[in-house]
């Protein structure tokens, strides 16, 4: 047993207004304290769209709720003339604990880069936020057979020159394309398969220290009827949850894995 606390973390994308926001984090608060749920034993993360966020602290913040909320991505400039934008200062105000970054819709829709990717890992964890750094391979490169070093050559160009203490802040999720959104889920042999190796990876490179306390989520289709299976593997500590997060009572179920 490793004492990384697991952790399950729903992805909104481009999903839920903000009054469908908040109906979801009640309904989520709900089923996960008529489960009993103990949050020592999986911490729970909602990440929603900008446009909801101010509307999930306020509920987290009036109800003293223990789950926590943050962004789908991030500026890496501090502020000014970035149309569009969203900073992290601006992240931290509201109460944001998390950024994902790296996303492989954003990688694919706006070109962002494993440079790109590393430098808002590195802006989110300096505003002391937690950083969520998204990979993972397309199906050709799973065919071919090279997904194992795709994926640890998306990690070491985002995080190469980090120190060994901070990148064991960090939580990397591994997110197959090919099973984002399909139903198809890699297997949780297919999953641990790259998880693990991500972990030896960062042993290589960064010491034990790093290599056990970093966390690991496996991402795509990952649902109710699969999560037990892949929360078995050793090194899979939770999970990027999509459309399954969208459902209060499928994400609290699925954070009651344990
Ligand atoms: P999915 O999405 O669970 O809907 O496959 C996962 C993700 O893209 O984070």
């Amino acid at each position: 047993m490793s004492n990384r606390t697991p952790l399950m973390a729903g992805n909104w994308k481009m999903n839920l207004d903000h009054l469908e926001a908040n109906h979801l984090v009640q309904g989520l608060a709900m089923a996960l304290s008529d489960a009993g749920h103990d949050y020592s034993k999986c911490e729970v993360l909602v990440i929603p769209p900008f446009t909801d966020i101010r509307t999930v602290q306020t509920i987290v913040e009036a109800d003293s709720l223990d789950i926590k909320y943050g962004a789908q991505d991030v500026s890496i400039h501090d502020n000014g003339a970035y149309t569009g934008e969203i900073s992290t200062a601006m992240l931290t105000k509201l109460g944001c604990s998390y950024v994902v970054m790296g996303h492989s819709e954003r990688r694919e829709y706006h070109n962002e880069s494993d440079e790109l990717v590393g430098a808002k890992a590195r802006k989110v964890l300096d505003a002391g936020m937690t950083p969520i750094l998204c990979c993972g391979e397309a199906l050709e490169v799973r065919k071919a057979g090279t997904h194992v070093d795709f994926v640890l050559g998306q990690i070491r160009a985002a995080l190469a020159g980090w120190s060994a203490e901070d990148v064991a802040k960090i939580v990397i999720a591994y997110e197959p394309i090919w099973a984002i959104g399909t139903g198809e889920t890699a297997t949780a042999d297919d999953a641990q398969e790259v998880c693990g190796a991500i972990r030896e990876a960062l042993r290589a490179d960064f010491g034990d220290a790093t290599a056990d306390a970093t966390r690991i989520l496996y991402g795509g289709s990952a649902k109710p009827a699969n999560i037990k299976e892949l929360m078995a593997q050793p090194d899979i500590d939770g999970a990027l949850v999509g459309g399954a997060s969208l459902k209060a009572d499928s994400f609290a179920q699925m954070a009651g894995f344990y």
